[in-house]
């Protein structure tokens, strides 16, 4: 059993990759299922208009559903939007609507437009404190990346196993060191964590390898394997968490929520 103090500060983690189908969503609804599990108080905001994570959370996102596009765009306040998830009293999810997909332009016209979720979440949290807000980004550097990266203070990438791994990724540190100098000097890479690892394959030993040379600090030391229980879970509107909490992925996302969560925001911070 795990003893972990969430007495800190909100944790406000950004789970970011241009690319898509690297377990962005994935990552981001299971880990907070398992911090929601271990007692931490978890947002979970979707910024992606496919609403994958709002899918995975079990929380209603039809066109209809007050949605961060209401937010974003109209000034709605967070709390007006956010739904409890069915799978855990201390998990929270900012739905995504299909309208989301017209924010990315509507945004452009806006004031303050890289600012607007941080304001959301500032105001959101001064009544609904959380030990832990996890932002689901789009696969793009758009203008709903970059106000999840506004936002946040600590960016958490997922990296696939796999052959173009590290491709783009140079690209995605140049883009938070430009937030960083613009809009958020507090903003940082904190956490890196290895999906859908085929420990078979030589391939996937060898970006685990590379990747963990060149980030020895962020990457997580829990790997998570590729499990069709992980990809099924979703199907039932639910994390793998609550699906089949027996399963090598279910393990592996709670490993990687305790190591996340033993690292406090000031060591995240220093690294
Ligand atoms: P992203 O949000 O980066 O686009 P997703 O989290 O949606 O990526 O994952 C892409 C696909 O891979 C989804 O179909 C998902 O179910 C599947 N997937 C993610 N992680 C795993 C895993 N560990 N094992 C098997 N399938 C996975
Ligand atoms: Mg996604």
């Amino acid at each position: 059993t795990v003893n972990i103090d969430f007495t800190g500060d909100t944790r406000i983690l950004t789970v970011s990759n241009q690319k898509g189908g690297v377990g962005k969503t994935t990552s981001a609804v299971n880990v907070a299922s398992a911090l929601a599990g271990l007692g931490a108080k978890v947002l979970v905001i979707d910024l992606d208009p496919q609403g994958n994570a709002s899918t995975a959370l079990g929380v209603p996102h039809n066109a209809d559903t007050p949605s961060v596009y209401d937010v974003l765009i109209d000034d709605v306040p967070l709390a007006d939007i956010v739904q409890q998830s069915p799978e855990d009293k201390n998990l929270f999810c900012a739905p995504s609507t299909i309208h989301l997909a017209g924010a990315e332009i509507e945004l452009v016209a806006q004031v303050a437009r890289e600012h607007r979720l941080r304001r959301a979440l500032d105001a959101y949290l001064v009544d609904s404190p959380m030990d832990f807000v996890i932002i689901d980004c789009p696969p793009s550097l758009g203008l709903l990346t970059i106000n999840a990266f506004t936002a946040a203070s600590e960016v958490f990438i997922p990296i696939q196993c796999e052959y173009y791994a590290l491709e783009g990724l140079s690209q995605l540190l140049g883009s938070i060191q430009m937030i960083q100098k613009h809009l958020n000097p507090g903003l940082h890479l904190s956490t890196i964590l290895l999906t859908m690892f085929d420990g078979r394959t030589r391939l996937a030993q060898q970006v685990a390898d590379e990747v963990r040379t060149h980030f020895p600090d962020q990457v997580l030391d829990t790997v998570i394997p590729r499990s069709v229980r992980v990809s099924e879970a979703p199907s039932f509107g639910q994390t793998v968490i609550a699906y089949d909490g027996q399963s090598a992925g279910a393990v592996a996302y709670r490993e990687a929520a305790v190591e996340i969560a033993s690292r406090t925001a000031t060591q995240s911070k220093e690294k």
